[in-house]
């Protein structure tokens, strides 16, 4: 039924009650109440890629860099572990400079010491280096994809392939990693039809986690004059993936957070069933700032774990302490 870009589309033009009714049963039905806590540490802002969307990257020479030691790394995941949330997020912009084995490392130490399920989101690399942190132990891997055009793709990442992209998607899939990608909704050019392409992209390769957020324009990037994504059709964006990919594991990002109010209670109403709190240590959160006007950027390290549940709460929902793995892996 969703083989077709048409019909995913025509989802589109319900009117928000249906699709909002829609998108809810379905996320009841096939996954419950329940919302999954990931906790993220944004380990690094260093970036060699220069995407015109991004507040962080390599063409900012107005932001100051930072890349996290190990030490406290180690620290901040074990503080993930002791507020009982079981999936760590290790994230940071893409660089060849990452050592690899220094990762790998990392992730063994996690494994080895906590009961986390290990998420890692640091950008496009080879088949090999992939499977030396699956070999580690490594669960999940985020690759946002943000477009499946490529006209649009290639206007926003200079020196970068969408088909480098789609190959290291495919090369996660093929390890065994959990794999989340996601489009970044209101990009200039960006139509309804191609959002409907990316899901179809995203459910035709069995992804198991999407995200999907608001473009919102940073001011030291060449598109600060554009307009920022509509918090609607974000909304409407996520509501359609769950229809379309039913099991899809799915946040209500820290994105949609940080527009003119917090949505993240409506994501959760209109389809997601994620929440990510920030374990970033104070003194860096506000230099990983990809966007501008990122929510609780001066709150102390895993503060937002408590206000976590106050948002699940308040969407009528409850906080699901387990892993969270992948129910499309089971169905
Ligand atoms: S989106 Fe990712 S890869 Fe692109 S510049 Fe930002 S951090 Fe770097």
């Amino acid at each position: 039924m969703y083989d077709d870009v048409k019909n995913i589309e025509k989802l589109f033009s319900l009117d928000d009650k249906e699709l909002l009714a829609l998108a809810d049963e379905t996320r009841r039905k096939y996954l419950g109440d329940g919302v999954y806590l990931r906790g993220i540490i944004e380990f690094s802002n260093i970036c060699d890629k220069r995407c015109a969307y991004c507040g962080i990257s390599a063409d900012n020479t107005l932001l100051e860099r930072y890349h996290l030691s190990s030490e406290e790394i180690l620290k901040a995941a074990g503080h993930i572990a002791s507020c009982g949330i079981k999936t760590v997020v290790l994230q940071s912009g893409e660089t060849d400079s990452l050592d690899d084995d220094w990762l790998a490392r990392i992730i063994k130490e996690i494994k080895s010491s906590c009961d986390m399920a290990v998420t890692v989101s640091v950008g496009e690399k080879s088949f090999e280096t992939y499977k030396k942190w699956k070999d580690a132990g490594a669960d999940r891997y985020l690759l946002k994809i943000e477009t499946t055009d490529p006209e649009i793709y290639s206007g926003l990442h200079p020196g970068m392939s969408l088909e480098n992209r789609k190959r290291c998607l495919s090369d996660l899939k093929m390890l065994g990693y959990e794999t989340g990608s996601g489009t970044l909704v209101g990009l200039p050019g960006q139509t309804v039809r191609h959002i409907a392409a990316d899901i179809k992209y995203f459910n035709d390769n069995g992804f198991e986690m999407i995200g999907t957020g608001p473009f919102i324009p940073h001011k030291n990037t060449p598109l600060q004059d554009a307009k920022a994504g509509d918090v609607a059709l974000v909304l409407r964006t996520i509501a359609v993936t769950r229809i379309v990919m039913k099991t899809v594991n799915m946040p209500a990002t820290t994105a949609i957070g940080s527009m003119d109010r917090d949505f993240r209670d409506e994501a959760l109403k209109w389809g997601a069933n994620v929440l990510m709190p920030n374990f970033t240590p104070v003194p860096y959160k506000r230099l990983y700032e990809i966007y501008p006007g990122k929510r609780c950027i001066s709150e102390p390290a895993g503060a937002c774990a408590g206000c976590m549940e106050h948002l699940t709460e308040g969407a009528g929902r409850f906080i699901d302490w387990s892993r969270g793995g992948s129910a499309r892996n089971e169905k």
